[in-house]
């Protein structure tokens, strides 16, 4: 229940995104409070956690860094530091409720609250900072906001540096090799960078490109009657993974969609359905190399041997 911490926060949600968590719930004019969704917003957030594990692109190998937090809210003149977040105005004799940055725990009167007297609208920042552990000078950052309306907390990655894509560098590279043969490298790196961004049309496009490209790669001197996609397809099928194979039909009319028809959610839509299949195609790609490499490295031992017994 509790996967998506800090570690999730900043190697997977991309940014803008947001996640709610509905810790207060109105009745009868009383927010109530759910302990299992505040819980839930504390480990989100990174409350109690003091490393966070990623990939290190200075280090270029993964390790942990330690994580230092800092709160605040942003005033028109001052920028106040603060290691509580107050979430209801007035206590009593128990004092305004907040939530202790450090441990997670609401200090002060305890919910339920009167509808009147929870802070919404308020929104507060969090800053960052993570050292890595194997270089103290190797240092990344991150910011979200916190924002408490109608009772629920809202969460927003606002800010990361460096960007997901250069602390994910390694994912692409890893089939850079094929990528760079059949000239998509490129491609399949700006993909990624305008899919964090949010910036699906232009995600889907280079993605596309990249698959043409691996198309006319395997298409190679084939001659073919005419200049379909689906006939192209249809000539170089073969050379896939069995299992993309069987997708390589659903394909033929997401392909043929001209990209200025597509709105933000079908590209979004489709950028997802072909990535799926362009990854384990490369998956594939790379598997098999390494297995015909094996092959020949393993005859090249068998030949010296079966020389070494002939002698
Ligand atoms: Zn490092």
């Amino acid at each position: 229940m509790f996967e998506q911490g800090i570690n999730y926060l900043f190697n997977e949600v991309s940014l803008y995104a947001k996640e709610t968590f509905n810790v207060f719930e109105l009745k009868d004019n009383k927010y109530e409070y759910n302990k299992d969704e505040f819980f839930r917003f504390l480990y989100y957030i990174g409350i109690c956690q003091d490393k966070l594990i990623t990939y290190c692109h200075k280090c270029k190998k993964e390790f942990p860094f330690d994580v230092k937090i800092e709160l605040f809210e942003f005033n028109q003149e001052t920028r106040d530091c603060r290691a509580y977040m107050k979430i209801a105005k007035a206590g009593g004799q128990f004092g305004a409720p907040q939530i202790d940055m450090k441990t997670g725990t609401i200090l002060g009167l305890q919910p339920p609250y009167d509808k009147d007297n929870l802070n919404n609208e308020k929104i507060w920042y969090i800053e960052y900072y993570f050292t890595c552990t194997n270089n103290d000078k190797h240092k990344y950052m991150m910011m979200i906001s916190i924002e408490l309306k109608d009772g629920k907390f809202i969460v927003r990655k606002i800010g990361q540096n460096p960007s997901m894509l250069t602390v994910k560098g390694f994912d692409f590279d890893k089939y850079k090799k094929f990528l760079d043969k059949i000239n998509a490298y490129d491609d399949y790196k700006k993909a990624d960078l305008c899919n964090s961004d949010h910036f699906y049309v232009g995600a889907y496009a280079y993605l596309r490109r990249t698959f043409e490209k691996m198309i006319v790669f395997y298409l190679g001197n084939i001659e073919l009657k005419d200049d379909h996609m689906d006939t192209k397809i249809d000539a170089v099928k073969d050379n896939f993974d069995p299992r993309v194979k069987k997708m390589l039909k659903n394909l033929y009319g997401i392909l043929s969609i001209s990209i200025h028809e597509l709105d933000e959610e079908q590209s979004k839509e489709y950028y997802t359905y072909l990535k799926a299949v362009i990854d384990m195609q490369l998956e594939y790609k790379k598997s098999e190399d390494e297995k015909d490499k094996q092959s020949k490295d393993l005859e090249g031992i068998l030949s010296k041997i079966e020389n070494f017994v002939k002698k």
